[in-house]
Parts: C-alpha cells; sequence; structure tokens
C-alpha cells in the first residue's frame, strides 16, 4: 500500500491519504476508494517507549496504528479535490 503523509499545522497530527480496495472471497473488488487516516505524533517528534506503547495499545484496541480513518468513493474523492482547488484558488 502507498500511503503519503500531510503533517498538521499543530505538527501532532497527520493525515494519511492511500487508495484502498476492497475485494470479496473471489476476489471480486466491490469497493475502490481513496482512505484519509487520521495519525497522532509525538508531541516532541520523538517516539518515547509511551509512545511506543500508545501505538501498539492502539493496535491491539482497534487493529490499526491510527486514530481514526475516512474512506471516499473516487466519485467523492474527485469532487474533495475539485473543492480544494476552489478553496486554495478562492485564497489566491
Ligand atoms: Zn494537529
Amino acid at each position: 500500500m502507498k500511503i503519503k503523509f500531510f503533517l498538521c499545522g499543530c505538527s501532532q497530527h497527520a493525515l494519511g491519504v492511500s487508495r484502498e480496495t476492497f475485494s470479496g472471497d473471489k476476489g471480486e473488488v466491490y469497493f475502490d476508494s481513496i482512505e484519509f487516516t487520521i495519525w497522532q505524533q509525538p508531541t516532541n517528534g520523538i517516539y518515547t517507549i509511551r509512545e511506543k506503547l500508545r501505538h501498539i495499545w492502539q493496535i491491539i484496541r482497534w487493529g490499526h496504528p491510527y486514530a481514526d480513518f475516512v474512506d471516499l468513493d473516487l466519485e467523492s474523492a474527485l469532487e474533495l479535490r475539485d473543492y480544494l482547488t476552489v478553496l486554495i484558488e478562492e485564497e489566491k
């Protein structure tokens, strides 16, 4: 899986963006999406034992290391792309 991270302005969070394809038992794709995951970063940028344990606990409890996620189907992802472009262009 290819993922690109975008750091939050507060430097304590990151947005991971990747493409996720969900397949059934026979390999048929039933949902093709762009996945956005929210990651919490150590306050000082250094992964202490406590930070590492927090990540491990997150994986044990929820099955993944990130705090939350949103999967957009490709049509919604294109709408998001267009909306981001509008927002960015408005500020120029
Ligand atoms: Zn933040």
